[in-house]
């Protein structure tokens, strides 16, 4: 089942879609680092990651 995980920062516009939630967590916490020079707790990292179920 797909996972995907919508930036909410700002305006920032990065989403990403992925089969595996650790690919998710582990690309989303890149994302953070890199464009918002910051971290995520694991909550709000949770929390952000939604299952997509496919149509
Ligand atoms: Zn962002």
């Amino acid at each position: 089942m797909p996972y995907q995980f919508e930036c909410s920062e700002g305006s920032c516009q990065f989403r990403i879609r992925s089969s595996s939630s650790d690919e998710v967590e582990r690309l989303v916490r890149a994302h953070v680092r890199m464009v918002h020079n910051g971290r995520i707790d694991r909550a709000d990292l949770e929390r952000g990651i939604d299952r997509v179920e496919l149509a």
